[in-house]
């Protein structure tokens, strides 16, 4: 749960601004509120919760441990006044210890804790009250220490622990007051001097707190920096592998994805296609049209091909100046050949002026394909020489057209060409 909430916190910039505020103040100064403090209650519960059960039950125990005891050693008339009030501890605990088990609203837990504070530190005061004689006051400093151990470990609000502090100082006066055994003086002064251990406990446990909350805020520092970062290295990845100009993959992209998919897809091994698309004249059109020009059809022919190729599975790079090599994984060469086609004919019809050019006035595109076979196992390397050498004939034998580069080990075939 605490990771999830600090999740949505890092994408929070107001939060990250306060967190940034907070950080900058000196120590003794910082105070969460609003958000950051919910969220910091919500990471420390179930480490609190978890102090405030095992408290709880440890309490219960030697409530037990000290009352069978007591029966031992003590005559039976003192024994028997403390077992009630002893009796209040152990399903006051319980209570409590259920109570903590889960987040509950924040009234209830406060309500629950307090109230059950209460009872175990009027119940410890009690045993003392109801044996009386030396055990009245014994118990009532045995209180104190009870309510001390709780101020200091309990990673509560301020304003719970000042409660706790005041129930506890409040139950000693009272019932000093009454101790028949000590004058008013003794009564003030005790209560006086205890009061002062209790304030630098609860001042203590407040600094403890403040540390508590520091070390949030520079957790969530940190995981809001971590993620920033996260987000920085995966966009300086992708402009990496990315051409500036079309947004299409670059050469580094494909070759990576070469690596890839040739190194563990076997997928690519049961027959892939490479096809070197190569702008015709393309010179001419800078010459005639001006370079922003011919950046705009370079950008077009990017979307065309895009447009004619799968988009889950294969890739189209700008592999040169107005060169694309498209990567057609687990294609035959029949399907290789179409998907070229479709390319080039896209390319024609979609009459993009190129009046220098001397195949037609309209850009054109030639293309080389080679295709690695079931049977065959081809270096990506080698795969796209092919194509180039494909292409190579295709510019050769008129241009705005697609040639199918022959297998390596048919090197007599013919090279197929479609116009
Ligand atoms: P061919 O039909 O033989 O391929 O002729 P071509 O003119 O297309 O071939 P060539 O390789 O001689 O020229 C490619 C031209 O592509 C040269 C260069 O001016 C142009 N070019 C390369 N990169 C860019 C670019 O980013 N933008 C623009 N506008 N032109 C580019
Ligand atoms: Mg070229
Ligand atoms: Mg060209």
């Amino acid at each position: 749960m605490s990771n999830l909430v600090h999740v949505e916190a890092q994408h929070d910039p107001a939060i990250a601004a306060e967190v940034d505020q907070l950080l900058a103040r000196r120590t003794r100064d910082i105070r969460l509120k609003g958000e950051i403090m919910r969220l910091f209650r919500a990471r420390i519960w179930s480490q609190t919760a978890k102090i405030i059960r095992a408290w709880m039950i440890w309490v219960a125990l030697l409530d037990v441990l000290t009352l069978t005891v007591n029966m031992l050693i003590l005559p039976t008339s003192i024994a028997d006044r403390m077992l009630l009030p002893a009796g209040i501890i152990p399903p006051v605990a319980i209570a409590v210890v259920l109570l903590w088990r889960k987040p509950q609203a924040p009234w209830l837990q406060g309500s629950s804790l307090l109230a059950g504070m209460f009872l175990i530190l009027l119940s410890v005061a009690l045993v003392g009250v109801s044996a009386g004689g030396e055990f009245y006051e014994r118990h009532l400093n045995i209180m104190l220490f009870v309510a001390i151990t709780a101020i200091i470990i309990f990673g509560i609000p301020l304003a719970w622990t000042v409660i706790t502090a005041g129930m506890a100082l409040g139950l000693y006066l009272m019932f000093q007051l009454r101790n028949p055994a000590i004058d008013l003086g003794s009564t003030v002064a005790a209560t006086l001097f205890f009061a002062s251990g209790i304030f630098a406990t609860v001042a203590a446990r407040r600094i403890m707190t403040i540390l508590a909350q520091k070390t949030f805020l520079f957790e969530l520092r940190d995981q809001r920096r971590v993620a920033e970062l996260a987000e920085a290295n995966d966009r300086l990845e992708f402009l990496a592998r990315t051409d500036p100009l079309t947004g299409i993959a670059n050469r580094r992209w494909m070759t990576e994805t070469l690596n890839k998919l040739w190194g563990t897809d076997t997928r690519c091994l049961d027959g892939a296609a490479m096809l070197m698309c190569d702008i015709d004249h393309f010179k001419k059109l800078n010459d005639h049209l001006g370079h922003a020009e011919g950046d705009r059809c370079l950008l077009d022919v990017a979307r065309i091909i895009q447009d004619n190729i799968r988009r889950d599975c294969d890739l189209v790079a700008r592999y040169g100046g107005e060169e694309f090599l498209v990567l057609l994984p687990g294609v035959n060469e029949a399907e290789a050949f179409s998907v070229g086609e479709r390319i080039r004919t896209s390319v024609e019809a979609a009459a993009i002026p190129n009046p220098g050019s001397r195949v037609s006035r309209r850009l054109t595109l030639s293309i080389g394909v080679a295709v690695q076979t079931k049977d065959q196992v081809i270096a990506p390397e080698q795969l796209q020489r092919q194509a180039d050498e494909a292409l190579y004939l295709a510019k050769q034998s008129g241009r705005n057209r697609v040639t199918l580069h022959g297998s390596e080990s048919d090197k007599s075939r013919p090279i197929r060409s479609v116009r």
